[in-house]
């Protein structure tokens, strides 16, 4: 039998894993599956494609259905060009507050979670505690949707599934679905004198970009559904925040390089928007081909996190609010792994411990205080299991 180890010695040790999104994350999830198979719970693992990173499912109690997942992403954002106080891969205790990278998004949670696990068996749940932890979640929630596939058959299906992110213990039921293309735009190089023989990549990358500021207009100024109303703002927005392309003055340019972010309201299909902009791009196309043939636009999918819907009497909803007494509607604007979940039939939502203001920041912290409260939530969520 494994020691139980506190949920605070658990964070020390998974916080020391520094596994940023471009870097391994075995070391960690070696010593997460070692830490599980002291309880005798069998550990899964999906790997990416290198084989250098793997997401870690686990089902701790009875093979039945109705269980919790409780769900946690492995990878933390880097600490390059930060200016931290102390260690970020060194838990620090001081004036209430747990500092390190991932203490609040989210290995605080994680912690929580693997604590929960021997609580769970000593306490003999009558419905599984599932454990669900991915890579790859800060670079655009690449991790979760292959875990998700593996875990259906594997353990039982769960009914509900709470997402730890930091939510300051809040029930969040609902974010915007998010989805971002980088776009090439390959033009036809001449002399800026003869440009009607060339083909501008910038000046006709330009016109798809003029077509993302008029949609946004046009939503802007489109009726506003009760479920949209939620959010702020509410309406889809079209979004390019990076741009590079040209080599001189008098040259037609050969080649523009732009992102496109789509953030859709729920109620509103990704896919719509999706098809919406190869149509239009598909018209540019066209055009540029026109005056020369090698010209071109390609489109390489960049993240696609599919919406939060707020459920309709959820279960996930229902038990996080029958905890936590909260009542109140939040959404947030940020991409989670829950809209995963829910697209493939799981009751999802958000809550967890710390503040999403500290997330990504240096001196990342979470309060003791949070950091407690997430634990006295998470033994009622093993209470219910018991029921
Ligand atoms: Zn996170």
């Amino acid at each position: 039998m494994g020691k139980a180890l506190t949920a605070r010695e658990i964070l020390d040790r998974l916080v020391a894993f520094p596994t940023v999104s471009r870097e391994s994350n075995l070391d960690l999830v070696d010593w997460v599956e070692e830490y599980l198979a002291g309880f005798g719970v069998r550990a899964h693992r999906v790997y990416d494609a290198t084989g250098r990173k793997a997401s870690l499912f686990a089902s701790a109690g009875p093979e039945v259905e109705g269980g919790v997942v409780l769900s946690g992403h492995t990878d933390v954002v880097p600490v390059d060009g930060q200016v931290w106080a102390t260690d970020p891969f060194t838990v620090v205790e001081r004036d209430g507050r747990l500092y390190g990278r991932g203490t609040a998004d989210m290995k605080g949670f994680d912690a929580l979670a693997l604590a929960a696990v021997p609580l769970a068996l000593s306490r003999g749940v009558k419905r599984p505690l599932q454990i669900a932890l991915s890579y790859d979640e800060e670079v655009g929630c690449l991790g979760a949707p292959p875990m998700i596939d593996a875990m259906a058959g594997v353990v039982p299906k769960a009914a509900s599934v709470i997402v730890g992110e930091p939510s300051m213990m809040k029930a969040v039921t609902g974010h915007k679905g998010g989805v971002g293309y980088a776009v090439h735009v390959k033009g036809y190089e001449v002399h800026s004198s003869m440009m009607h023989r060339g083909v501008n990549a910038i000046m006709w990358g330009a016109k798809l970009i003029e077509w993302a500021n008029a949609m946004n207009e046009e939503n802007r100024a489109g009726a506003v559904t009760p479920l949209a109303a939620l959010f702020d703002p509410p309406w889809t927005t079209l979004h390019v925040g990076q741009i590079a392309g040209g080599t001189a003055h008098n040259i037609t340019a050969g080649d523009c390089r732009f992102g496109v972010d789509f953030r859709v309201v729920p109620g509103e299909s990704m896919a719509e928007w999706e098809a919406r902009l190869r149509e239009k791009v598909a018209e540019i196309e066209a055009a540029m081909r026109a005056v020369r043939p090698e010209a071109g636009i390609s489109m390489a999918p960049r993240f696609h996190v599919p919406p939060l819907e707020p459920e309709e009497m959820g279960r996930a909803e229902g038990l996080v609010r029958s905890i936590t007494g909260d009542n109140g509607r939040h959404v947030v604007s940020y991409g989670t792994e829950a809209g995963q979940f829910q697209e493939r039939g799981y009751s999802a939502v958000i809550c967890g411990p710390g503040d999403i203001a500290q997330a990504h920041q240096p001196d990342e912290f979470i309060t003791v205080a949070q950091f407690e409260a997430g634990e006295r939530f998470l033994g009622r969520v093993v209470e219910s299991l018991c029921a």
